[in-house]
């Protein structure tokens, strides 16, 4: 009720009393609207007094919900004067508090997006050593599941002392530690560092872990390429040198001997031009700058013109060869004369490495997406834990055995198969033969 009203009703009581009076009783006018006017100004009071107390009260039931993070709204009851500004300024708050918390929200969303995308593994540790959050790229590194009870205390989770070593040093030194080391759960070698974080009274850390393993492994394959071309090079060289020496120290003046030292000098500098040819190919394969020239060609195209090629071969090894194609022949998508290197340098082997009577076959298999082409050979086999590495460069099963081989036609073959969207592996028993096996794609009907 507004003020107004309430000192219409109080002036019209005094009124009423004054004349009611005045007629009935006889009173005197003045005493009755004396009398009148106290109990207008009584009401008056008590009806404010109400209003104060109501609005004090929705007051503490607004600021009790906000201290409990319950939905806050504006109140909308008329307030006294001295309680307006209050009112005024709660509304305020309400009205705009909803929008600062999904502005906050949205904010959080997003950090926790980035922190749980990124490629570092992060976690954060609190000065007793116990870890109240890490990241899910730290949890892989860790071999830990994210929704272990937390938080847990650091070496639990990391299981390194020299993590543990880190953290501790920043404690006391207060600078930022670092160090590369091999996580023992998962065998990822990773940079850590570990960085004070001074954004309150309680210093925490930040861990970092970076992943290096791969860089790791390109450092070894680099150091292993520099030290097998070299041991390749220098087996045929020092070959050569020797040969030279014997020549110029009188082999020459003796024509036969020296014709043979001739051939011999020709045979290592083949070998040599073959490998450096092989290496500049492998190296523009592996970095796409040769160009593929993928068409649509039935696959025994690719396969009749390398088994017929290698025919004479495999007579000459006293190898029976035999090819097994599917009729008609499916289509696949390829670039035809690099198609036939890989199958060329499976042929190759095949003959080299299995002796004489046994078999060689070469069968094409149509399949829902792709075609299989199989080299199967009852040669001497492949060592089962040398399997994974028979596609490396340079990587011989047996160097003595298989001397005049560079040992990049696997690798050459691989990188083939991949530029052409393929799949390339080998199954081998030792002693009792392989099968090699790559996929083509098969051209979609146009
Ligand atoms: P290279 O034949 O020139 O030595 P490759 O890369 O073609 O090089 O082959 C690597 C090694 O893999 C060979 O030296 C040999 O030890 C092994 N290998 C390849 N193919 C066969 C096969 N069909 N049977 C047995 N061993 C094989």
């Amino acid at each position: 009720m507004s003020k107004y009203r309430i000192f219409v009703l109080a002036g019209t009581a005094t009124l009423l009393v004054g004349s009611l009076s005045a007629l009935l009783g006889g009173w005197s006018p003045g005493l009755a609207i004396a009398l009148g006017s106290a109990a207008a100004l009584f009401a008056a009071t008590l009806h404010a007094h109400r209003q104060r107390q109501r609005t004090l009260r929705q007051l503490t039931t607004c600021l009790h919900d906000l201290a409990h993070g319950h939905p806050v709204h504006a109140l909308h009851t008329a307030a006294p004067p001295e309680l307006k500004e209050l009112v005024d300024a709660w509304n305020y708050l309400a009205t705009t508090l909803p929008e600062h918390i999904r502005h906050l929200s949205r904010e959080r969303a997003l950090w926790r997006a980035i922190l749980d995308h990124t490629g570092e593994g992060l976690l954060v540790v609190d000065p007793t050593g116990r870890v109240p959050w890490f990241n899910p790229t730290a949890a892989r590194l860790l071999g830990v599941s994210q929704h272990t009870q937390q938080p847990l205390s650091l070496g639990t989770l990391v299981h390194h002392h020299r993590i543990i070593h880190l953290w501790q040093r920043c404690q006391t030194q207060g600078e930022t530690q670092e160090d590369v080391l091999e996580l023992p759960a998962t065998r990822r070698t990773v940079r850590v560092r570990v960085i004070p974080l001074r954004h309150d009274d309680t210093p925490h850390a930040l861990i970092v872990l970076e992943d290096i393993t791969y860089v790791r492994q390109l450092e070894t394959t680099r150091r292993d390429f520099i030290s097998n071309i070299s041991h390749e090079l220098r087996t045929p060289l020092a070959s050569l040198k020797a040969v030279v020496e014997t020549l110029r120290d009188g082999a020459l003046d003796e024509p036969t001997i020296a014709r043979r030292f001739l051939t011999h000098i020709e045979r290592e500098v083949d070998t040599m031009v073959q490998m450096v040819e092989e290496l500049l190919e492998l190296a523009r394969i592996e970095s796409g700058r040769l160009p593929l020239r993928f068409v649509p060609v039935p696959v025994t195209d690719i396969v009749m013109p390398v088994v017929e090629r290698f025919q004479p071969q495999a007579e000459r090894a006293h190898l029976h060869l035999s090819a097994h194609l599917p009729s008609p022949s499916p289509q696949v998508l390829a670039d035809p004369p690099r198609a036939q290197r890989i199958l060329a340098n499976l042929l190759h082997n095949a003959i080299k490495f299995t002796p004489a009577g046994g078999e060689v076959q070469v069968t094409v298999t149509p399949r829902e997406r792709d075609v299989c082409i199989a080299v199967r050979d009852t040669g001497v086999g492949i060592p089962a834990d040398q399997l994974p590495r028979i596609f490396e460069r340079f990587y011989k099963v047996d160097r003595a055995r298989t001397g005049e081989g560079t040992g990049l036609g696997l690798a050459i073959a691989k990188h083939l198969t991949l530029a052409h969207g393929g799949r390339i592996w080998v199954e081998s028993t030792e002693g009792e033969g392989s099968t090699f096996y790559f996929t083509l794609q098969r051209a979609t009907s146009p």
